[in-house]
């Protein structure tokens, strides 16, 4: 689904340059979840901002589900990605002036779709985050737990081939955090392929894979595993 070589990725002001990516390499099957943790300031949301084609990158390869993203222009960049990918963040990022229904129906819009299959999506995606009933609700009258089901349905009912999510229950107590994560899990169960951005060592551990970036290097336990297995043997 997700298969990156050698990128590179450096921010660059007037005065300073960071390398917030290193030579990442990454590779993501489909139907796998994998977990992404590391200090602040490492390079995650980078990483995912790129798999999510939002943010650009220096040198390197990406390929997403089969197309070559290196090179792309913007309007196919944004055809990719509203095609394909499905984004939840930390603060939700819902708009406050809108209903449930209206928050996941506006991206649909965008893309065009008819009233009646719109309808039908955000129904569907309703249903699926176990939100039917506060369809006419603001965010603000909803819990932080029953707001990031609403931005994960609003992902959903784009029927997106991967979720990238960053930190999304980082602001969610313990309670609402685990929901949130196994709604993710189920998700995945029916085969979404998800990428998380975590804290929490529990979440990671939950997931099928744990890669881990530091300074903007990746290290991969699934990887690195056999080649650790290799120099026992030797
Ligand atoms: P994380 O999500 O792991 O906390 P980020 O990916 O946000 O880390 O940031 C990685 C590095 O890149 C940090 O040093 C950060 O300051 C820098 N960075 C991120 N975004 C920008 C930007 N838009 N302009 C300049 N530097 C940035
Ligand atoms: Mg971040």
């Amino acid at each position: 689904m997700i298969h990156i070589t050698q990128l590179n990725k450096v921010f660059r002001t007037e005065l300073i340059e960071t390398q917030a990516l290193h030579n990442i390499n990454l590779s993501v099957a489909e139907g796998e979840f994998v977990a992404l943790t590391g200090p602040s300031g490492s390079g995650k949301s980078t990483l995912l901002n790129i798999l999510g084609t939002l943010e650009s990158y220096d040198s390197g390869d990406y390929q997403l589900d089969g197309q070559s993203v290196t090179g792309m222009t913007d309007s196919a960049l944004s055809a990719l990605r509203n095609e394909k990918i499905g984004f939840i963040f930390q603060s939700f990022n819902l708009i406050k002036d809108f209903s449930i229904y209206d928050n996941i129906e506006l991206p649909l819009r965008y893309r065009g779709f008819s009233a009646a299959e719109r309808k039908q999506r955000v129904e569907q995606a309703l249903e699926r985050v176990g939100l039917a009933g506060r369809r006419s609700y603001l965010p603000g009258q909803l819990s932080g737990g029953q707001q990031q089901r609403v931005a994960i349905a609003r992902a959903l009912a784009g029927s997106p081939r991967i979720l990238l999510a960053d930190e999304p229950t980082g602001n969610l107590d313990s309670l609402m955090a685990r929901q949130v994560m196994e709604l993710l899990e189920q998700l995945n169960r029916e085969g979404c392929t998800i990428l998380m951005v975590t804290h929490d060592p529990e979440q990671a551990r939950r997931a099928g894979r744990h890669v881990q970036i530091v300074d903007g290097m990746l290290s991969d336990a699934t990887v690195y595993q056999p080649l650790v297995a290799q120099a026992v043997n030797q």
